[in-house]
């Protein structure tokens, strides 16, 4: 069985005892052990904050820039293998393993083009400068430069590949050192990338690290100057917020975390209508892609009641043609879930949402999925949403949505949405403008992007699943209150914003 290994201090070192076991979902078979215990983790920070920091800070913006766009190169040129290593190891189909690996380097690349624009800089000017005294000589310019320290990313075990890359684009073009850390039950694709990135030699020393494995005792030994960055759930994101060390230093957290994401339809949409079928094609994709084990996936719809038996029917429709099975099949469109535990998982989360629910589509299963049984879509019908406040708090992270009916007011479908306490994208289906900008003016607050479908975007909408370099992503409250990409707003977490006061020919002369 193949042993994942981590590179730190520019080595590959091993953990010497209880190593986790990866498995493959769909046969059951185990592939890969990882362990990270009695690996010096201190040390390993010590060498990104000291050699890799000052190497990539040395850099040009442009500089970081090519880094990234060579980096995308290196792993596209293994593209075919990577697939293949996603599909063995988080049980996603072609077109899945896709959306990850192609999701990873198109991300790396969109940053490279970021750092061509920003040019020969190797710091931000933030804003326009300011007179801030009674006379002009006395100026006020905000800039922004690297942290001294390292980027902790720890990711889910959802996004493989683009977890690793969406977080390391920022901050490496903010000039800050990286160390990855994957989720350990889908480590492989990961754990390829690592090794094609060392291979490339692109990386100067110390500018990356990656940690394959328990996270042990990482967190214990960072400083001021460094960000954790993390996605997972909110039940982790809450230790990691807790810890004291974290607390003491006041270290930076960024939590992507779950988030019940809804869906909102109009009272004016029709059934057959161009609008009504981007609802059931998106609807459709968010439950399935990825066997809907994605942060971003739909779990609720409200809806008039009257259009709930329609939905019912044309999902039934649009599910019959979604073939489960193995990820191995190509004929499959939709695999296991990523790991052996997490079926139980599902099926247990699903069955407190049943309680006060009827089940419309599919049903709840009794079995543990062992020997990598896929989980199939499950559709329920919550008919008194606001007194079922398990339909808000519980996430079912497999191929199951709630529909729940509203009266189709859209201040009504806004405070619906924020019974959960916060999401990372909730999308609307509507033709009519001023239902639009009512509900989305209540959707904003407590959502990080708002996609408004309509018939006017029905033939070019991606969907509320798709994550896009330039917007940006992370929501409010339960959604882990966290913010990633967004164009040149993803440097920010990484660079501290400090205020310069002196003589306005003295600061420009020195800022340019
Ligand atoms: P998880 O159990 O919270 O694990 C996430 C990561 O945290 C893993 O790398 C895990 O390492 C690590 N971890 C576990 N305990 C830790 C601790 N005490 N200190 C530091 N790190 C620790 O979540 P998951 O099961 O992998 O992912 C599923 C969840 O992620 C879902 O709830 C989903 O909604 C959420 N998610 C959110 C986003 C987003 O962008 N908002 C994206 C994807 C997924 P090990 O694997 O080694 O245990």
């Amino acid at each position: 069985m193949q042993e994942l290994k981590s590179f730190l201090q520019n080595e590959w070192q091993s953990g010497t005892d209880k190593p986790a076991t990866l498995f493959d979902p769909s046969t059951g078979e185990a592939i890969a052990t990882a362990s990270t215990a009695g690996l010096d983790l201190g040390a390993a920070l010590a060498y990104a904050r000291n050699t890799g920091g000052p190497a990539l800070r040395a850099m040009t913006f442009a500089e970081r820039g090519e880094l990234l766009t060579n980096m995308s190169k290196a792993i596209h040129a293994h593209r075919a293998e990577l697939l293949e290593i996603s599909t063995r190891n988080a049980g996603t189909t072609l077109r899945d393993s896709k959306f990850d690996i192609d999701g990873a380097t198109g991300t790396l690349a969109a940053y490279g083009d970021i750092g061509k624009e920003l040019g020969d800089r190797t710091f931000l000017l933030d804003g326009e400068g300011m007179q801030v005294g009674r006379s002009p000589r006395f100026h006020g310019q905000h800039i922004q430069v690297p942290l001294r320290g390292v980027a902790i990313h720890i990711n889910a075990f959802n996004f493989p590949a683009w977890g690793f890359a969406e977080k390391l684009a920022c901050a490496f073009l903010a000039g800050v050192p990286v160390l990855t850390k994957p989720a350990t039950s889908t480590a492989l694709p990961s754990y390829r990338i690592a090794e094609i990135l060392v291979e490339s030699g692109l990386c100067p020393a110390g500018t990356w690290s990656f940690l394959c494995g328990s996270v042990g005792d990482l967190l214990q030994h960072v400083t001021a100057q460094d960000v954790v960055a993390f996605t997972g759930s909110a039940a982790t994101a809450r230790v990691i917020r807790g810890q004291e060390r974290i607390i003491a230093q006041s270290v930076r957290v960024n939590a992507e975390a779950d988030s019940l994401n809804a869906m909102v339809i109009g009272p004016d949409v029709e059934v057959g209508s161009d609008t009504w079928d981007l609802f059931i094609r998106e609807l459709t994709r968010e439950m399935t892609q990825k066997s809907g084990q994605k942060c971003t996936a739909t779990r609720r719809v409200f809806l008039p009641e009257n259009l709930i038996t329609a939905t019912v029917e044309a999902l039934k429709d649009s599910l019959a043609e979604v073939s489960v099975g193995s990820a191995h099949d190509e004929s499959v469109r939709m695999g296991p879930l990523s790991t052996p535990g997490q079926y139980p998982d599902v099926r247990d989360a699903l069955k407190e949402l049943a309680v006060d629910c009827e089940v419309a589509i599919g049903q709840v299963p009794d079995g543990d999925g062992a020997g990598g049984v896929p989980f199939e879509p499950v559709v329920l019908i919550c008919r008194d949403p606001k007194n079922t406040p398990q339909v808000h708090e519980v996430e079912v992270f497999g191929p199951c949505v709630t529909l729940m009916p509203y009266s189709g007011d859209p201040i009504e479908g806004g405070a619906m949405v924020a019974l959960s306490n916060g999401c990372l994208v909730a999308t609307m289906y509507s033709d009519d403008l001023e239902f639009t900008k009512d509900l989305l003016l209540e959707l904003a607050p407590w959502n990080g992007r708002v996609l408004m479908g309509s018939k006017r975007i029905a033939d070019h909408s991606t969907g509320p699943g798709i994550v896009m370099p330039s917007l940006v992503h992370g929501g409010p409250g339960r959604a882990g209150g966290g913010l990633e990409l967004g164009g040149l707003r993803g440097l920010n977490l990484y660079m501290q914003t400090c205020a310069v006061q002196g003589s306005r020919p003295v600061i420009e002369k020195i800022l340019g």
